[in-house]
């Protein structure tokens, strides 16, 4: 099955990311992409690297992250609309959009969706039996109770 699959890296991240992208290319060429902006750009375009026209890939691209990206993504998620998060985050750098880092961290934790935040965590999603299991469901948590709590 087609999964969705959101990748997003910040500027000092992205050659890993790309790098990451080309070692897995025949697995995710088979899933749908999402993108914040300049990952997505550039995630596209080492999908397509020698690639005949035919076979060339679209990834998704939402705004750049510090422009909207992050929360755009963020709504995906809350949708269910997202199978999995490769977020390749700075932990060295503050970022103007901080606030949509966190975000968009938290909201994934939320919605329980698996979510890699360093190489060899994706590493080890895209690797996973899981991931190739047509079979495995996700749990989705209800939140119904917290929606219908008693307001005093
Ligand atoms: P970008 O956004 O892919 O457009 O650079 C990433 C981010 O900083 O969230």
């Amino acid at each position: 099955m087609r999964k969705r699959i959101a990748l997003v890296a910040h500027d000092s991240c992205k050659r890993e990311m790309v790098d990451w992208v080309e070692a897995n290319k025949s697995i995710l060429a088979l899933h749908e992409i999402i993108a914040t902006g300049t990952t997505g750009r550039l995630v596209e375009e080492a999908l397509n690297n020698d690639v005949p026209e035919s076979e060339k890939v679209c990834v998704r691209k939402l705004k750049s992250g510090p422009l909207g990206g992050d929360q755009q993504l963020g709504a995906f998620i809350a949708d269910g609309t997202i199978d999995m998060v490769v977020f390749f985050w700075d932990p060295m750098t503050q970022q103007p959009h901080d606030v949509d880092v966190k975000a968009l961290l938290r909201i994934t934790v939320l919605y329980n969706v698996p979510m890699a935040c360093n190489r060899t965590t994706a590493d080890y999603l895209i690797s996973s039996p899981l991931f190739a299991d047509e079979n495995y469901q996700r749990k989705e948590k209800s939140y119904d109770n917290y929606i219908n709590r008693k307001i005093e």
